[in-house]
């Protein structure tokens, strides 16, 4: 009996099943699991009652800050399963210089969530080392995914760590520093002639033909459990009063589901009250088709073909878990709106001159959706915003700078202005 207890208590987790998204069928956890049978993604249940009793805010106060602090929500059972590289809870920046040109009264009004600081460099992590300690609980040996670059890295750390194989695959045109952080992290890799829907072709196939377990985006349960922690940290950092808007750079859109789905659990373990933020899927002029569904008032996306932008982690042609994220939006009384690259860019470089924060491209296209969704009246300047930033910005190609001296010559220090 005592035995037994203990085994309870090392098993903190309160995980009953796993439910299809789409028509609720439920599955059993607890084994290895992909696609429900409609094909759908499939996402944890809890026993919320549980987590309800176990959890309070006291001792989540007294845990280290990371995602770990949220075992009772999480579905790792056993500890010694989880695979860390040290995922911390990531800060919130204000961004002083746009408050003032709106006129934001609140010097906490616009916050950047900067996911840039997690393992490597980007909120990746989050989905990536829930769904890799799972795997090595279940016992997957070898897996394989399409990337366009954040995730193969975080899976081939996160894998490498854990004792897995990885097999991944690039599309082409995916930044040489991407490709290389994933190889020099232990994945075998490869650039494919493609598109990201092209690599998960060859990862599908693959899942017979070599026997890999196939972690592309919202194909098995726990990457959106990883992801989740974003809503539970930002709820717990704003002192359990959600803002108004969330601004997510939405591609397969995991983060926005997963948080929508944090902050229902929150309620129900008594955490937060019912509001919630409207949730804002922020996505790329050149590849937006949940924003093309959204505007045309459909449950699910049309594909894009020849899918355009330099934000790679949004160059998403097709999300299998659309109907997820086009529900939250909706639900939440939000919005889907579509930027231009040139914008991303100059919002991106007048805010490292301006506050001093490197945003990744995915990170600035949140803010310049904020100045549209302002200029065209969807939001008030005075709501509280959270924009997240994925990537930590040194990923990416910056602007050259090529001013040089020849220190043999006299120096013009009039010059340096
Ligand atoms: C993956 C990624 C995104 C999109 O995240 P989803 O949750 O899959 O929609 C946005 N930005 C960056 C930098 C990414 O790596």
């Amino acid at each position: 009996m005592r035995h037994n207890l203990n085994l309870i208590e090392k098993r903190p987790s309160f995980v009953t099943h796993l439910e299809c998204g789409y028509d609720g069928d439920s599955y059993p956890c607890d084994t290895i699991q992909g696609l429900s049978k409609a094909g759908k993604p499939l996402l944890v249940r809890y026993d919320l009652h549980g987590v309800k009793s176990a959890l309070t805010k006291d001792i989540l106060t007294s845990r280290p800050m990371d995602i770990w602090r949220w075992r009772e929500l999480l579905p790792v059972r056993d500890e010694a399963n989880i695979v860390s590289l040290g995922e911390i809870a990531t800060p919130l920046i204000p961004l002083p210089s746009l408050a003032k040109k709106y006129g934001v009264k609140d010097a906490g009004g616009l916050l950047v969530k900067d996911e840039g600081r997690l393992p490597t460099g980007s909120f990746k992590a989050r989905g990536l080392v829930m769904a890799v300690s799972m795997a090595k609980a279940l016992g997957i040996k070898r897996i394989a995914m399409p990337t366009n670059g954040n995730a193969g890295a975080a899976l081939a750390a996160y894998c490498s760590a854990a004792g897995i194989e990885t097999y991944v695959f690039c599309p082409d045109d995916t930044p040489e520093v991407n490709v290389r952080e994933i190889a020099l992290q232990g994945a075998k890799t490869w650039r494919v002639n493609g598109f990201i829907n092209d690599c998960g072709h060859i990862v599908a196939d693959g899942e017979e033909a070599k026997g890999w377990f196939n972690l592309s985006t919202l194909k098995e349960p726990y990457r959106i459990e990883g992801k989740k922690t974003m809503g539970l940290e930002l709820a717990e950092q704003l002192d359990w009063e959600l803002p108004d808007v969330i601004f997510y750079p939405t591609g397969g859109g995991t983060g926005l589901i997963g948080m929508w789905k944090a902050f229902d659990e929150l309620e129900k373990i008594g955490f937060i009250g019912s509001k919630r933020p409207k949730m804002i899927a922020v996505q790329a002029t050149g590849c937006a088709p949940i924003v093309n569904a959204f505007q045309a008032g459909e449950r699910h996306a049309k594909p894009i073909k020849e899918a355009h932008t330099a934000a790679a982690g949004i160059r998403v042609p097709a999300a299998i878990g659309d109907f997820l994220i086009l529900d939250a939006v909706r639900e939440s009384k939000g919005f889907a709106i579509a930027v231009d690259d040139e914008v991303i860019f100059e919002v991106r470089d007048r805010i490292a001159a301006a506050d001093g924060l490197l945003l990744c491209p995915e990170g600035a296209a949140t803010v310049a959706a904020w100045e549209l969704s302002l200029e065209r009246g969807l939001i008030d300047a005075q709501d509280k915003a959270i924009f997240f930033n994925c990537a930590t910005g040194l990923k990416y190609p910056m602007p050259a700078a090529s001013a040089f001296i020849d220190h043999h010559q006299p120096i013009d220090y009039d010059a340096m202005g």
